[in-house]
């Protein structure tokens, strides 16, 4: 698997790992494409790296990120967006990260993980707007106790 260019693993300041723009990325432009393995709901993997999206029957599907994309961190103030499709006749799927905003030279790229509440965690991304955790804002309502009283929003909007 090549290295992606324009992108280099560091390590971030907001955790672990983390990506970082070696070059200027304008707002619009395709930062990279997210290589992977497919999975389904009811085999055994790590869901650690994975983009969760659905089959053409509303199936849960996991597209394990496979490159270095795995390194992007969540942010509730990203500079980028994943849009990942499933393509049914080839049983792969599309993923790429677009910039929200210009993304400057060294800057980490980021993108909303948006988990579900049942796998939602607590957030540390620092940005002014961070939501506390890290979660789909549409399923602040289902969120556990615990997660519920990091959140910094109240709900959705
Ligand atoms: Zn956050």
């Amino acid at each position: 698997m090549g290295r992606i260019e324009g992108l280099e693993v560091v390590r971030s300041r907001i955790h672990g790992y983390g990506m970082i723009a070696r070059r200027r990325f304008a707002k619009g432009e395709l930062v990279c494409y997210g290589d992977g393995v497919l999975w389904r709901d009811d085999e055994e993997f790590d869901d650690t790296y994975a983009l969760i999206l659905e089959d053409e029957h509303k199936q849960p599907l996991f597209w394990d990120l496979a490159d270095q994309t795995r390194w992007l961190n969540h942010s509730c103030d990203p500079n980028s967006v994943v849009d990942a499709k499933f393509i049914p006749a080839r049983e792969t799927v599309e993923a790429a990260w677009t910039a929200l905003r210009d993304i400057e030279i060294g800057e980490e790229v980021t993108y909303d993980y948006a988990f579900a509440a049942s796998v939602a965690e607590p957030c540390y991304c620092g940005a002014a707007a961070c939501r506390g955790v890290i979660v789909d804002p549409g399923e602040i309502d289902q969120l556990p106790d615990d997660l519920r009283r990091r959140l910094t929003i109240k709900r959705a909007g």
